[in-house]
């Protein structure tokens, strides 16, 4: 009993602090355990720290498993989940089982694929077979040059794997970890001069922390910088990791990755990859085996225990920024992990957020410039308003926007049509009583899908069946208001009937086939117009696009959130990007009421430097982020004023220790009703980030208990800077 020894584990549960066991022997901290909490079975993982004395020794429980398939976790990875839980004031145990995959979050042994090689011990070296057993004689043969992969022995001989463990237990072979495979660079286009100048700049900053922003447009190169830094950072034995939004990381930027490093093993983790997949990536990059790591956000907690760069591309992209659990910034979390591993990040985009623009001119972030487009034939589009107050629209196009893309017919060249959705749908409404269609869960609207013949809400996933007639007031000539993607491809086929129509949206692109599809279609020249909205913005190059019209961004120049204009700034200049990206020099249209507002004229004149400063000034003068630092407590249950009650107690208690922390509200939240619940917030706000997470601090335990003291259907989180109010 005495070599006993007690250990702190952390659960996955949403508590505060660690839980004590007993161990049969020491064990070291990132051991991963399972244990019986509450009358279940659980994953636990061990941490440092000592027992709570006040324990009575004789009820503390055993652990029930100690899984040692794998090595503990590493420091850093524990290091990086302190720092998380305390800034996004989440409980440690809960963010560190978020940052795992999902194979190593449930009590069972982690099952992995074995990656060692094969190889022959001094025994077997000194016993080749005879010359009649030819099959082992050739295995024994290959393996005499060094260690070898199963894969490669079996097409060798079947009997590969037969023989193989029987030499194993006759002693004569072993499994070692496999020779990393040496460096392989395919050729690439040569750097122009900017290039040439942030390759040098990031590499003289190789094994110190630095970050950098690269700034430039799309189709400037900067891709091709990442590949040039990872080259270099792979030729001196490190590992990179690469972040990307999710709609970026496609099967063409994995190829163009593994097409450069084509001997590096690459783990390329996206949301749809299945557990036993994730886990073997995850566990491949832990043990040093990958040497590019490329994913999205979750990627930023995989531990690479030869880190030497880390990259974010579309720094700016709100899908970095995860929206509910916990609410980290995976932009922020891999620039601390730039900072602990003491290595350079580099921050791409053609519209750096707002945050990171501050930060440059803090002198924090160093910018390096890519201002013109790399390819040398492809030039920046051309960029023009298209003013409709006194124009009359047919189907919601203006006639220069309707003859420049009867031009691009008669040439025979691509055009895209861009919807801005944001804020804006083909909702279904009755002109003569005003009637929209609302949803019965939520305050959002319902969208009108013609092909289903459904109602659906994209907030809350309700569905119902389109109506005949105003349920208000029975007028059977009820319409769609706005453009939705289905009604503006029936309008453009009925203006250019001979035109092959393509139109791409969340429901025509479901899967990846549908994908492939589509880029098969695109790049066979099968398509005279493409139609779709922002999941056409990105990342995705479509060659010979030679116009682009833009609908609907009026909607998000006046907005209740006060970063509507960044967004939709960033927005336009990358669909404006995906014109002339090859030969044609590209022509972009934009369709507005609002031809002279500065941000149409910073994006005519592609001038995003000029639009920043203006938005930044706009911010400090307003006390708006990244002038300031802001929390948002969310709290949600059936009626709107349990809700509001448990956020006014809250204000009441924390008013005495509140300091320079200012705090607004109780206020409906945006989206006011969700999926049948209430939601209400309170916002804090701090010029002093240090005072805010002080404060937070201090509001934990008050939250916690003002949470169990109301109703049960009470929920609440906190939002350490929010980018969705
Ligand atoms: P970004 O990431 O900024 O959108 P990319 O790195 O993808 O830009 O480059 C756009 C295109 O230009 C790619 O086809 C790329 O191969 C090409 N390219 C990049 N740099 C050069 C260069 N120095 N010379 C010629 N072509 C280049
Ligand atoms: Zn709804
Ligand atoms: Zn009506």
């Amino acid at each position: 009993m005495d070599t006993f020894e007690t250990v702190e584990v952390l659960l996955d549960v949403p508590l505060h602090g660690t839980f004590t066991y007993l161990a049969p022997h020491a064990l070291p901290a990132g051991t991963r355990v399972e244990v019986d909490f509450r009358g279940r079975k659980q994953c636990a993982v061990l941490v440092g720290g000592v027992a709570n004395s006040a324990l009575d020794p004789a009820k503390i429980k055993p652990l029930a498993a100690v899984f040692d398939e794998l090595p503990p976790l590493p420091a850093a990875l524990l290091r990086l989940i302190d720092f998380v839980s305390a800034y996004y004031h989440y409980p440690k145990g809960a963010a560190l089982f978020t940052a795992l995959p999902t194979a190593l979050r449930v009590a069972q042994a982690a099952r992995l694929a074995d990656r060692r090689a094969w190889a022959l011990s001094a025994a077997g070296l000194a016993d080749p077979p005879p010359a009649r057993q030819r099959a082992r004689l050739a295995l024994w043969q290959a393996l005499q040059d060094g260690p070898q992969a199963m894969h490669d022995l079996r097409a060798l001989s079947a009997q590969a794997p037969k023989v193989l463990s029987q030499w194993l237990q006759e002693g004569k072979a072993e499994r070692v970890e496999p020779l990393c495979p040496e460096l392989e660079v395919a050729d690439g286009p040569q750097l122009n001069a900017e290039q040439q100048g942030a390759v040098a700049a990031v590499s003289d900053s190789f094994g110190r922390f630095q970050p950098w922003l690269l700034q430039g447009v799309t189709g400037s190169g900067k891709t091709e910088v990442y590949l040039h830094l990872i080259a270099c950072a792979l030729a001196s034995g490190r590992q990179v990791l690469v972040l990307v939004p999710e709609i970026s990381l496609t099967p063409q930027l994995l190829q163009r990755f593994a097409d450069r490093f084509p001997a590096t093993p690459i783990a390329a983790l996206h949301s749809s990859l299945a557990d036993g997949e994730r886990l073997q990536g995850w566990v491949d990059a832990w043990q040093g085996r990958a040497g590019i790591v490329i994913g999205t956000r979750l990627s930023v907690f995989v531990p690479l225990p030869r880190l030497g760069l880390i990259v974010v591309d579309e720094e700016h992209d709100g899908s970095l920024k995860q929206q509910d659990g916990l609410r980290y910034h995976a932009r922020d979390l891999a620039v601390w992990r730039a900072h602990d591993a003491a290595v350079p990040i580099v921050l791409g985009s053609a519209t750096p957020s707002l945050e990171t623009v501050a930060n440059v001119e803090a002198g924090r972030y160093r910018r390096l410039l890519l201002t013109t487009r790399a390819h040398a034939a492809a030039s920046l589009p051309q960029v023009r308003l298209v003013d409709t107050r006194l124009l009359r629209l047919n189907e919601g196009l203006s006639e220069p926007v309707i003859a420049a893309l009867a031009k691009r017919l008669q040439k025979r060249e691509m055009s895209l049509v861009f919807i801005n959705r944001r804020g804006y749908s083909p909702v279904l409404a009755c002109p003569q009583c005003g009637w929209t269609s609302g949803c019965k869960r939520c305050s959002s609207k319902l969208v009108l899908h013609l092909l289903q013949r459904v109602l659906r809400c994209h907030h809350c996933g309700w569905e119902e069946g389109v109506p005949r007639v105003c349920p208000d007031c029975g007028n059977v000539d009820i319409q769609p208001l706005g453009e939705g993607t289905q009604r503006l491809e029936s309008a453009i086929q009925r203006l250019f009937p001979e035109a092959r129509v393509l139109r791409i949206d969340r429901d025509s692109t479901r899967n990846k086939d549908a994908w492939d599809e589509v880029y098969r279609k695109v790049h066979a020249g099968e398509v005279d117009i493409l139609i779709g909205t922002q999941m056409l913005a990105k990342g995705h190059d479509f060659g010979a696009l030679s116009l682009v019209v833009v609908l609907g961004a009026d909607g998000g120049l006046y907005s209740a959130d006060f970063r509507a204009g960044e967004r939709l700034f960033s927005l336009l200049m990358q669909v404006a990007g995906r014109a002339g990206r090859a030969e044609h020099r590209g022509e972009v249209l934009v369709q507005t009421q609002w031809p002279e507002h500065p941000l149409y004229l910073s994006l005519v004149a592609q001038d995003f430097d000029g639009f920043a400063a203006r938005e930044l000034a706009a911010r400090r003068e307003a006390h708006f982020p990244p002038a300031i630092f802001q929390a948002l407590l969310r709290a949600d249950a059936h009626e709107a004023h349990e809700a509001e009650a448990f956020l006014g107690r809250f204000k009441a208690e924390a008013a005495p220790w509140l300091g320079e922390v200012a705090l607004f509200g109780p206020a409906p939240a945006t989206m006011a009703r969700l999926a049948g619940r209430e939601r209400m917030q309170l916002v804090f706000e701090c010029a002093d980030r240090r005072a805010l997470h002080r404060c937070l601090n201090q509001a934990l335990p008050l939250l916690e208990r003002l949470g169990r003291q109301a109703g049960r259907s009470l929920r609440w989180s906190l939002d350490v800077d929010p980018t969705e109010m």
